[in-house]
């Protein structure tokens, strides 16, 4: 496996904009990659800041970071949306993931074979495969469906946004999940109804992720049951840029207080179990930001509700049905 950088927009970004400090951000299987293009960049005098922070995905600009260094631009690698610019000075820089999916598929089109039609998605470091693995279904028989929506790409999602599979779900018999990433192919699952097959390139292994979805599924709707016992919530506010949702901050407080429960405010940049056993008045908490710290599980020994949990609570307290709560284009 080779991941390669997407070098030639690196160049086109520093001609374009000359900046004198850049602050490079990357998620921790890419801060080699990092260090080495810090090395290209110092080489052409122009100041480097490697951010060492945790960065988890597009929504985590730093763009608060670069003003507190006074940097001109970020380079944001490993991470991208539809557009390639995000905030005033971040640049999604690309870096695709050379693995082939030949085999992998030729595994899959036996486990397909009861489909006729299928929605094929991938993460960004495997985008630049989609329409060779399209081409290569469609040799076999199979119509198969992409789409792009939202803030993402041509067959793109992430792990809290779903509107290019959402929007095609009713015309697909199944999912087609490329990567090696099993929360991904499962939150698709969750959000799309439909079976979902992750093809994982590097074990050449194709995984029915419905086990796993019910799995995930449960224990998501247990939380927000135990949650409906809760009195005293702590509502947190996510401190990364992208995951700052404060309208959904307030009408979870407004719903919460409709039922006589009380909350307060928390903000909080890395939502941990560590953390939040330091708050040990609460019964339970509401976390706005990723929703799959919540959904994909963390060790918490309270109810820890994302914010499609939190929705589905107040539903739940006002007697209303909540199944499929999961089921929907978006969990941010
Ligand atoms: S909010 Fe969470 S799931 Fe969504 S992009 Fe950010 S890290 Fe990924």
């Amino acid at each position: 496996m080779l991941i390669r950088l997407d070098t030639s927009r690196v160049l086109i970004e520093l001609e374009r904009h000359s900046p004198k400090t850049v602050l490079i951000v990357a998620p921790d299987g890419l801060l080699k990659m990092a260090y080495e293009l810090a090395s290209t960049l110092e080489a052409r005098n122009v100041e480097v800041v490697v951010s060492g922070e945790a960065c988890y995905g597009a929504c985590d600009l730093k763009e608060d970071a670069a003003e507190a260094i006074k940097a001109d631009m970020i380079l944001h690698i490993g991470h991208g949306l539809r557009e390639s610019r995000a905030g005033k000075k971040t640049c999604f820089i690309v870096a695709e993931d050379d693995v082939e999916f030949n085999k992998v598929i030729e595994k899959a089109v036996q486990s397909l074979k009861q489909f006729s039609k299928i929605g094929l998605y991938t993460i960004t470091q495997h985008l630049h495969k989609l329409s060779e693995v399209k081409a290569f279904f469609e040799k076999y028989g199979f119509k198969v469906e992409t789409n792009d929506g939202g803030k993402l790409s041509y067959g793109q999602i992430i792990g809290c946004e779903f509107q290019p599979a959402y929007s095609v779900k009713d015309d697909v018999d199944a999912f087609v999940f490329l990567g090696q990433s099993r929360f991904h192919a499962v939150a698709l699952m969750l959000s799309t109804g439909k079976p979902t097959y992750m093809l994982d390139p590097y074990l050449e292994e194709v995984i029915d992720v419905s086990p796993l979805a019910e799995d995930y599924w449960r224990r998501s709707l247990l939380a927000v049951y135990k949650a409906r016992d809760a009195e005293k919530f702590g509502v947190i506010i996510g401190l990364r840029e992208g995951q700052m949702k404060l309208h959904h901050v307030k009408r979870i407080r407004e719903g919460l207080a409709k039922h006589g429960k009380s909350s307060i405010l928390i903000a909080m940049r890395d939502i941990s179990a560590e953390r939040l056993n330091t708050f040990t008045w609460f019964d339970a908490f509401i976390q706005t930001a990723c929703p799959r710290i919540s959904i994909d599980g963390a060790g918490f020994n309270k109810p820890v509700l994302s914010t499609p949990q939190a929705y589905a609570l107040l539903n739940l307290l006002e007697g209303k049905d909540i199944e499929n709560f999961l089921r929907t284009p978006t969990w941010i």
